[in-house]
């Protein structure tokens, strides 16, 4: 499968499609998940146009992880969580849907359960507040 350039997360690189960032660097890009499982759920994409995991570039891979670890701790900190999930699915059989690399990055508690993957959308005004918690949390 080649890499398709009208993907959802291709456009937010774009500037085509909105999105609300929490951070950005030259390797890479988060932002909240329009759909979250859980409060505060954010993604983590490399700018690179990667469909999966297996096609990343290793260098890309490990700045895109440098992010991972440091929004994940963010996250953590504006969501005053004990435990922070990642998840990261390659191909449609493993249920990735957007065919660009990403990273899930999940807030748990216990008792607090998933909701379903792409279950519905969120207030968008939660959302952009989401956002700015993480990025104070992230300035601090
Ligand atoms: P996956 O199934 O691992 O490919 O996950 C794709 C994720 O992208 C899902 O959790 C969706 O809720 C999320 N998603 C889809 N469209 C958007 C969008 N425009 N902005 C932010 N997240 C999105």
């Amino acid at each position: 499968m080649t890499y398709d350039n009208d993907n959802i997360f291709a456009k937010i690189l774009r500037g085509e499609a909105p999105s609300f960032k929490v951070y950005e660097d030259d390797f890479s890009l988060a932002f909240m998940d329009v759909m979250p499982q859980v409060q505060g759920h954010t993604l983590v994409i490399p700018k690179d146009p990667t469909q999966d995991i297996f096609n990343a570039d290793p260098i890309i891979l490990g700045h895109t992880m440098e992010t991972v670890q440091k929004v994940g701790a963010a996250v953590k900190e504006a969501f005053d969580v004990p435990g922070i999930m990642l998840a990261q699915l390659n191909g449609k059989a493993a249920g990735q849907t957007v065919f660009h690399l990403h990273f899930h990055i999940l807030p748990r508690t216990d008792g607090v359960d998933l909701k379903m993957h792409a279950g519905g959308m969120a207030d968008f005004a939660e959302l952009e507040l989401h956002a700015q918690r993480i990025k104070a949390a992230l300035d601090s």
